[in-house]
């Protein structure tokens, strides 16, 4: 089968700055494969230039068959690739389920519909959401009163709700306490193995990566040196060189 997503000879300059050359991968659906590397290796380069926010100067992105290399993020984001933030984007003054209905609003074109009208739309859709993150019970509490870990949760509902083929992941955990990255890592790959979604993921927190990645891709100055399964990066020399100090 064709992966999920296919990149290629990505380049991407900024001035004399080299943030990505020939960046080349590719990744499953299903698949939890995360970006690692120093501070300016240009792992956000990457994700934006999958994400559309980014152009890249050449190679091509191909999602799932259909070309998305260049095109603007909301066009990107129509074609099956949700996002998360390293600070969770929500709406704090509404309710957890308010939040998933919008994101369902939003998903499904509605976006004259107000506030009132989303009271009621979509709820049942938006509850069936908050269920796989384990935030059902918690529907009508208004985000600003939520523990962090637990605004991410809904933070993945509504990437969720857009029904993505692929979610990319800025740290997810940043911010978090270790005993919730856990528990966040392990209900990202448990729904992205349910229902078939790749996630690509950076992440300073190495548990994190090692716990739960699938492969991982090593990148320095725009450049992926290592590429592979934990066990592999882990003991690749190179890795162990420029990257883990050793
Ligand atoms: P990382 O996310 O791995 O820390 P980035 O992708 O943010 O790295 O950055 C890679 C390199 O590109 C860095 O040297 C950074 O300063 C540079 N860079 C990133 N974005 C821009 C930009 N918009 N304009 C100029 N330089 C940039
Ligand atoms: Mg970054």
């Amino acid at each position: 089968m064709a992966p999920l997503l296919t990149v290629s000879g990505l380049e991407k300059r900024f001035g004399g700055v080299t943030a990505g050359k020939n960046v080349t991968f590719s990744l499953d659906a299903g698949e939890m494969l995360a970006i690692i590397g120093p501070n300016g290796a240009g792992k956000s380069t990457t994700f934006n230039m999958v994400g559309g926010q980014l152009k890249p100067d050449a190679g091509s992105i191909v999602l799932a068959g259909v070309d998305i290399t260049g095109k603007p993020p909301r066009e990107v984001w129509r074609l099956g690739v949700g996002r998360t933030f390293q600070i969770a984007q929500t709406f704090v003054s509404m309710s957890v389920v308010e939040n998933v209905q919008m994101a369902l609003i939003s998903h499904h074109h509605q976006t004259r519909a107000v506030t009132s009208a989303a009271t009621r739309l979509h709820r049942e859709a938006a509850l069936a959401f908050l269920d796989r993150v384990g935030m059902a019970d918690m529907a009508d509490r208004p985000v600003n009163e939520l523990a962090y870990g637990d605004v991410k949760r809904v933070e993945l509902a509504i990437a969720l709700a857009s029904e993505p083929k692929l979610l990319l992941m800025d740290e997810p955990t940043a911010g978090m306490a270790p005993k919730e990255r856990t528990a966040l890592m392990q209900l990202t790959s448990d729904i992205a193995r349910a229902h078939g979604i790749g996630v690509l993921f950076t992440e300073h927190d190495m548990d994190s990566v090692f716990g739960h990645a699938d492969r991982i891709l090593v990148l320095v100055r725009g450049e992926i040196i290592a590429a592979g399964t934990p066990d592999e990066v882990r003991s690749n020399q190179r890795v162990k060189q420029v990257y883990l100090g050793e």
